[in-house]
């Protein structure tokens, strides 16, 4: 095997829907993937009985598999999705009571950073559907909390959110100021191709490795983290890309003169073995 590197900055293992963790990432590996950033699947994928403790407990145990039956090295990045709040108003919870619940598993996750067993505070966020403006309100303020959480844990978070571009990527930015959260710790996960400053008001955008947005980006720098956001999910099989496609990309980029194995390292080890203050071991 060459000695490429490659991270998944975004990608889910769920053994209750899809194939689970040593499978997809036995995938992974055998593509040539080295490691795997893995945030929890939200609490109804698990069970209408699971609360937030549990579904972040579960991606723990995951990505311990991973760590002992596997040579991909793999992180949890634990949280609350922002669906989980819009499920709970929906089924009748006050939004006080739920945001209540929210700023709870934003703790807990903080909790599991403290500790080591997680590196980083996500998927957090708000909608990418429309809510009511008093949720959206709701929403902000558990980001900032959570931007807070991430700075006394120093820590990054990972952001879902509405479809982003340069006036989202500078409400996030000024959110991480309020927090006092550095810029760079704030990921943009499913990100467009927003590599200049000007572009990401200096967060770190966690780009969909598709050839199109990876080209894209690479026109204008490579200050970026590469992810699948793949799902595990066999009822939503074509969702997102599987979990071949980082390290895959990778290799064609460099075999066609898009980026060197200096700048794979970059991408792959040295970025986010800082942000997420880890050792790949690579
Ligand atoms: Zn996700």
């Amino acid at each position: 095997m060459d000695k490429i590197p490659s991270t998944d900055n975004h990608i889910h293992v769920d053994p209750i829907n899809g194939e689970g963790p040593l499978e997809v990432a036995l995938k992974f590996q055998r593509s040539g993937g080295t490691s795997m950033i893995i945030p929890n699947k939200p609490t109804w994928t698990v069970s209408p009985e699971c609360d937030f403790t549990e579904a972040m407990e579960l991606v723990i145990g995951y990505v311990d598999e991973i760590n002992s039956e596997t040579n991909v090295k793999a992180f949890a990045v634990v949280g609350a999705h922002p669906a989980e709040l819009s499920r709970r108003v929906e089924a009748g919870m006050k939004l006080g009571q739920a945001e209540e619940l929210m700023i709870g598993a934003l703790e807990t996750a903080q909790n599991m950073v403290l500790e080591g067993r997680a590196v980083g505070i996500g998927e957090i966020g708000r909608p990418h559907y429309p809510v009511s403006q008093e949720e959206m309100e709701a929403h902000n303020r558990l980001m900032v909390y959570a931007m807070e959480l991430a700075r006394e844990a120093d820590c990054p978070v990972q952001l879902h959110t509405e479809s982003a571009s340069e006036e989202q990527y500078k409400e996030f930015a000024e959110m991480a100021s309020k927090a006092g959260l550095k810029k760079e710790k704030v990921i943009k996960h499913f990100s467009g191709p927003f590599i200049l400053p000007e572009e990401n008001y200096g967060l770190t955008p966690s780009l969909i490795a598709s050839g199109d947005v990876i080209r894209q980006a690479l026109r204008k720098g490579k200050n970026f983290l590469m992810e699948t956001d793949y799902l595990d999910d066999v009822t939503r099989p074509g969702a997102v890309l599987g979990p071949k496609t980082v390290p895959r990309r990778t290799r064609k980029l460099i075999n066609s003169g898009l980026i060197t194995e200096e700048d794979a390292y970059q991408i792959h080890v040295e970025r986010p073995e800082k942000l997420y203050n880890i050792e790949m071991d690579f």
